[in-house]
């Protein structure tokens, strides 16, 4: 296992068995995880022995910035961070006045399918570890040198694929002994692996479930996710009452709206439907074209009367507003362009 996904326990007992004093694992643990070194040669008070023992069976992971665009019109910085492995993983800054909030991946590509999504055009590569999801956080608080205050792991990647690994990130990316970032201020999306969500509401976190809703019935939803095969709309609300009652945290339900395909008020008034007994809170997301497929955004007039009809019925909704257009901001895009040599 790489340095960066030990848990303070494992780190100490690996220390422990090096025959190292245990107060050593405090120190390691608080370079890489508070200071969020990125080269072994930064944590300047460990010795050169342990250092070489520790890294021998637990490699530091780089996490190589390999590509970064700057939005001109908002600030949104996206970074291509290189990999140990070769690959190559997408991960989003954005500046806003209550903080600085990171978007990142959770795999390398993703074997959804959505029909409008880029990260999933060449299938799933293989799950990020815990380090590599830290890490994306880590090296970007260090690019700039602030503090992060807020992340939502919405890059590219379906995180309850990646189960295990999510739980881990989430008890170390809020470790006092971390970043302790508050659990309030993480966001978690997913296209809706149903028994996931159940699980992860037993672990009672206080973090926010975002749920890639998208379509009002299942026909629809069928179109453009592949996983409404397996998972019905109505299996999806139950989870989410599961969810509230175990955490007591609202759901957020994600929509992107694709002009002509799920943007009538007709729509809005199912989708009203679906979140008013949750207490849902709505995202709607203008669907961010990508050239291999044909979706468009809906129109700026259709937008707003889907947004009317929302609050008219009494639901919590806001517009994302869009950051980083001009600098590939959804998902997989930027990835996609330098595997294949467009940019
Ligand atoms: N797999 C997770 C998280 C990654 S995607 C999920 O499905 O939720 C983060 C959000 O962006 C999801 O709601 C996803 O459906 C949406 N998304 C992906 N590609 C998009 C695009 N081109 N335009 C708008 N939203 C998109």
């Amino acid at each position: 296992m790489d340095l960066r996904s030990l848990s303070f326990d494992e780190l100490k007992n690996e220390i422990e068995s090096l025959g190292e004093k245990s107060f050593r694992a405090g120190q390691v643990y608080e370079w890489l995880h508070k200071k969020c070194v990125l080269e072994p040669g930064e944590m300047t008070n460990v010795g050169k022995q342990l250092k070489e023992r520790l890294l021998a069976g637990h490699p530091l992971d780089k996490m190589e910035i390999a590509r970064l665009q700057e939005s001109k019109l908002d600030g949104t910085r996206k970074y291509l961070f290189l990999l140990s492995d070769g690959n190559m993983i997408e991960s989003v800054l954005m500046r806003y006045h209550h903080g600085n909030s990171v978007c990142i991946s959770s795999q390398v590509g993703c074997r959804m399918g959505c029909a409008f999504c880029a990260s999933t055009i060449d299938g799933l590569v293989r799950n990020l570890t815990v380090g590599e999801m830290l890490g994306q956080i880590y090296a970007i608080s260090r690019d700039i040198g602030e503090r992060i205050s807020n992340v939502v792991v919405m890059g590219s990647g379906e995180p309850m694929d990646n189960f295990d690994n999510i739980v881990k990130f989430v008890g170390m990316l809020t470790d006092e002994r971390g970043l302790n970032i508050s659990q309030r201020n993480l966001t978690i999306s997913t296209c809706g692996l149903v028994p996931k969500i159940r699980e992860l509401a037993d672990m009672k976190f206080q973090l926010t479930l975002a749920i890639s809703l998208h379509a009002t019935t299942d026909e629809k939803r069928r179109e453009l996710m592949p996983i409404a095969n397996r998972y019905s709309i109505r299996e999806i609300t139950d989870a989410c009452i599961y969810y509230f009652e175990k955490t007591g945290r609202r759901i957020t339900f994600e929509y992107s709206l694709v002009g002509g395909v799920n943007d009538s008020e007709e729509e809005a008034e199912r989708l009203s439907k679906i979140a008013k007994p949750l207490h849902a809170h709505i995202n709607l997301i203008p669907v961010n074209p990508i050239k291999e497929r044909d979706f468009v955004p809906s129109k700026d007039r259709n937008i707003k009367a889907f947004q009317n009809k929302l609050e008219k019925n009494g639901i919590n909704v806001t517009i994302r507003r869009e950051m980083g257009r001009d600098i590939d901001g959804a998902c997989g895009q930027l990835r996609r362009k330098v595997i294949s040599g467009t940019v």
